[in-house]
């Protein structure tokens, strides 16, 4: 895999600025301001369809907005053709030359940019190196399993040493062991002194083992910006919470039946525990292996808790203690 070591000469005080950037396709309209520090990885999450893959075309020219800019640093994106806007993309299918071998699909782009023959050797033999693919050069990308495909596309993505590194769905085409192995690989190759990147991804776990700050896409528009952390604790709104994987989320109504104000709530997993609570009733029992998760039915409420102990059985009833002091508010209903 490529060092961070390798990255660090690319990038020199370059800030990503997107500013009140406007894209409208039929049905669909895209309205954000980002921005990005040097060196740091952000991560677009949402669902499909939510905007993340125009928001990372628009900045690398293979779309224009309706308004709004696009800046790194100094230099004004959107009055630079593609070509020129230093910056490497890796797309959501990897979109590898099928006709050509891994060494040229890696050296396509020095090669339009003009790179001399001896540079384009070295600079390729060095990513193939670092990629693990020497072995694999001179194969075209059919014989390659996905895993090796995704190293080409990132080695291609990298090759002419962009600002900006834009990853679409990096690990989306990866069956999930492969994904697990490879998204380490990524996250070392992104952190600390590596390249300046945006990641598209749908997946929640991988936005946050990638990203320094994750920008949560809701229909062509930013529903949070945050660090991982932050955004997984103190969800804006319940829409955020739950694109986030927590499950406990209360109505304004339920929230004032517990004691608490009277808007939405979430109950974060430590507020959930097994103890010396009022029993709750096991509706639906998933043996998960370390743990077992529990749809429980709580005072009228539909809690779910996740526990390593497993003993419980659907129809008894758990000793559910509930922290309402780590309840946290949300925005809206
Ligand atoms: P995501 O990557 O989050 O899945 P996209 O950015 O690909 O979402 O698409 C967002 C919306 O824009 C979708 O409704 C999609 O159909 C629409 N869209 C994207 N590209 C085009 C295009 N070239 N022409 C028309 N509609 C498009
Ligand atoms: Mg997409």
């Amino acid at each position: 895999m490529v060092t961070a070591e390798f990255y660090r000469w690319g990038n020199l005080g370059v800030v990503l600025a997107l500013q009140a950037l406007r894209k409208t396709y039929p049905g669909f309209s895209l309205e954000l301001s980002l921005s990005l520090p040097q060196g740091q990885t952000l991560a677009l999450l949402g669902p499909s369809g939510s905007g993340k893959s125009t928001v990372l075309r628009l900045i690398a020219g293979l779309e224009t907005p309706d308004s709004g800019s696009i800046r790194m640093g100094e230099r004004d994106l959107l009055a630079l053709p593609p070509e020129k806007r230093r910056v490497g993309m890796l797309f959501q299918d990897f979109a590898l030359f099928p006709h050509l071998d891994v060494y040229e699909n890696i050296a396509f782009g020095l090669r339009e940019a003009g790179w001399p023959a001896e540079a384009i050797r070295r600079r390729v033999g060095l990513l193939l190196e670092q990629t693990h693919l020497t072995p694999h050069a001179r194969k075209r990308p059919h014989l390659l399993s996905g895993g090796e495909r995704q190293r080409v596309a990132l080695a291609r993505a990298m090759a002419p040493g962009p600002d900006l590194l834009l990853l679409d769905e990096p690990l989306g085409a990866l069956d999930r062991r492969l994904r697990e192995a490879l998204i380490l690989e990524l996250r070392a190759l992104l952190a600390g002194g590596g390249p300046t990147a945006v990641v598209v991804t749908h997946d929640q776990q991988e936005a946050f083992l990638l990203a320094d700050q994750v920008a949560v896409m809701r229909e062509g528009r930013l529903a949070q910006v945050g660090s991982p952390e932050a955004l997984y604790h103190r969800p804006a709104d319940a829409w955020v919470a739950r694109f986030l994987g927590h499950r406990n989320l209360l109505t304004p109504e339920q929230a004032e039946r517990l004691g608490l104000p009277p808007r939405a709530h979430l109950l974060p997993s430590a507020a959930l525990g097994v103890g010396e609570g009022a029993g709750a009733r096991v509706l639906e029992r998933l043996f998960l292996g370390e743990r077992t998760g529990y749809w429980l039915d709580w005072q009228g409420l539909r809690l779910y808790h996740e526990t390593p102990d497993g003993r419980w059985r659907e129809g008894e009833t758990l000793p559910l203690s509930l922290d309402l002091g780590r309840a946290v508010p949300l925005e809206g209903a």
